[in-house]
């Protein structure tokens, strides 16, 4: 199945960039993905996942989560307040922390209910005006405060601009983190991954090269 190959190229590219192949996690990105395919990959034994939307998460993965042990849910798409209080309970991780007022509220909540996923804050690195993320000259001062509010940031994550060449986002992603000491790296998907981990990617969304296309849009 694709879920091997797509597991031996990393390991491949890993061993290719001198890195430790089990210092790369593979999000397997299942949004919009029937049930069958998602219940393939579980079978199969993969049990990190990536979801793009709270709503659609909670909708699908609460079942999967009765009759499979351990699964590993990431949040890769934008967070909206009203909806974090579920995310925190929902997912292990986010890679989508984009501003100072998610920040404050992820805090607070966190306090409540007495955890807190992982965090990765996410950079616009192409300044695109419909990408979310902090633009790279506010990064130092976002990870400061969100440092500040005892939020567990542990990399930073990026989506680089379609038409460009992805390894100037990833080197400049992997510059940041290394000045704010963030070891976590999030970034490459299905076209890229492999170029994300030459320059130091911890943690690959691979969706469609898994899953096969999506079979509708993404709203
Ligand atoms: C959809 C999505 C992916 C996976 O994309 P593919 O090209 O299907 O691998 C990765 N990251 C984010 C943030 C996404 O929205």
């Amino acid at each position: 199945m694709a879920l091997m190959e797509i597991s031996s190229k990393i390991a491949a590219a890993a061993q290719d960039a001198g890195r430790n192949p089990a210092e790369i996690e593979l999000i397997a990105v299942s949004k919009v993905q029937p049930n069958e395919r998602v219940r393939a990959v579980l079978d199969a034994g993969h049990r990190v996942f990536g979801e793009n939307r709270v709503q659609e998460a909670a909708g699908k993965w609460p079942a999967f989560q009765e009759e499979y042990d351990e699964i590993d849910l990431h949040l890769l798409g934008p967070l909206q307040t009203n909806k974090a209080r579920q995310a925190i309970n929902l997912f292990s991780t986010l890679h989508s922390v984009d501003r100072p007022k998610l920040a404050t509220a992820l805090a607070r909540l966190a306090q409540e209910e007495g955890r807190c996923p992982n965090l990765f804050l996410q950079v616009n690195t192409g300044l695109e005006s419909q990408k979310a993320g902090v633009a790279p000259d506010e990064l130092d001062g976002f990870v400061a405060d969100c440092r500040a509010l005892d939020l567990p940031v542990v990399g930073l994550m990026c989506i680089p601009p379609a038409e460009e060449e992805a390894s100037l986002h990833f080197a400049l992603l992997a510059k940041l983190a290394a000045r704010n000491g963030l070891a976590g790296l999030s970034m490459g998907m299905s076209a890229d991954f492999e170029k994300a981990i030459h320059f130091g990617a911890t943690h690959v969304r691979v969706g469609s090269a898994i899953f096969g296309a999506r079979v509708r849009p993404e709203a």
